[in-house]
């Protein structure tokens, strides 16, 4: 069997990103990038104004950039580029997804 059985587009990780994406943030647990600090989201610093159209969170341990949201015309824009992982805890909320698979 080749990589090319293997592979499927795309598409096909809908369902587990759906189910990844509904759970708190903030208690999920992420690696830095810069410093390999491990800590909750949540107690990371977090930089935004009211008219802003986004937020920056930083490590708080070396203050480099760990992710960024923006929401602008209709669509939210995502990017962990400070993040080497980032884990959140499985409440039993999601169905599916890759425990579904095994
Ligand atoms: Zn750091």
């Amino acid at each position: 069997m080749d990589e090319t059985q293997l592979r499927l587009d795309g598409n096909a990780a809908a369902g587990t990103l759906r189910e990844l994406f509904v759970h708190d943030v903030s208690a999920a647990r992420g690696q830095c990038a810069a410093c390999g600090t491990i800590a909750q989201m949540g107690s990371q610093h977090l930089y935004m104004s009211p008219l802003s159209p986004g937020a920056v969170l930083r490590c708080a341990s070396c203050q480099e950039v760990l992710l960024v949201v923006v929401y602008a015309r209709g669509r939210y824009r995502l990017g962990m580029q400070g993040l080497v992982w980032l884990e959140m805890l499985d409440t039993g909320e999601a169905v599916g997804g890759l425990e579904a698979t095994r």
